[in-house]
């Protein structure tokens, strides 16, 4: 078994600590993720929320994503840093922001989602598979 993913925002206020490996790590580029990154697209790591200990108290803001569901932001109320996300039909995970882990280094992205947002200036890895939306099923 691997280290644990460890990480939080700039101030320190929120940490985690999760076991297990990534279940999926993507690019997005919703204009959701384009607002909150304030910049081309979001880089995430999803993971069981089985494996997560949390410190810390975010601030918490839920909106309606492209997908038609309800995603909840988490973030520091000190620092402005976006650390989390969870969706409300998808209790079972637990999404981190790819820059608020310790070593953002071990972000490998699989896939770029809502590719069809995407901007000509914001330019992904070409090797790795794009999706108009989210991958099918
Ligand atoms: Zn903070
Ligand atoms: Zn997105």
């Amino acid at each position: 078994m691997s280290e644990a993913y460890t990480g939080g925002c700039a101030c320190g206020a929120i940490r985690y600590e999760i076991d297990g490996e990534p279940i999926f790590m993507n690019d997005c580029q919703c204009r959701d993720c384009q607002r909150k990154s304030g910049t081309g697209h979001g880089s995430y790591l999803t993971f069981s929320r089985d494996g997560v200990k949390l410190e810390g108290e975010a601030a918490r803001w839920d909106i309606v994503g492209d997908s038609g569901n309800v995603k909840t932001r988490a973030f520091c109320p000190t620092c402005g840093s976006p650390v989390y996300m969870t969706f409300a039909a998808m209790p079972a995970v637990f999404t981190v922001h790819a820059a608020s882990l310790d070593d953002p280094g071990r972000y490998q992205p699989q896939v770029v989602t809502y590719a069809m947002r995407g901007h000509a200036w914001d330019h992904l890895d070409p090797t790795i598979p794009k999706f108009e939306k989210m991958p099918p099923g």
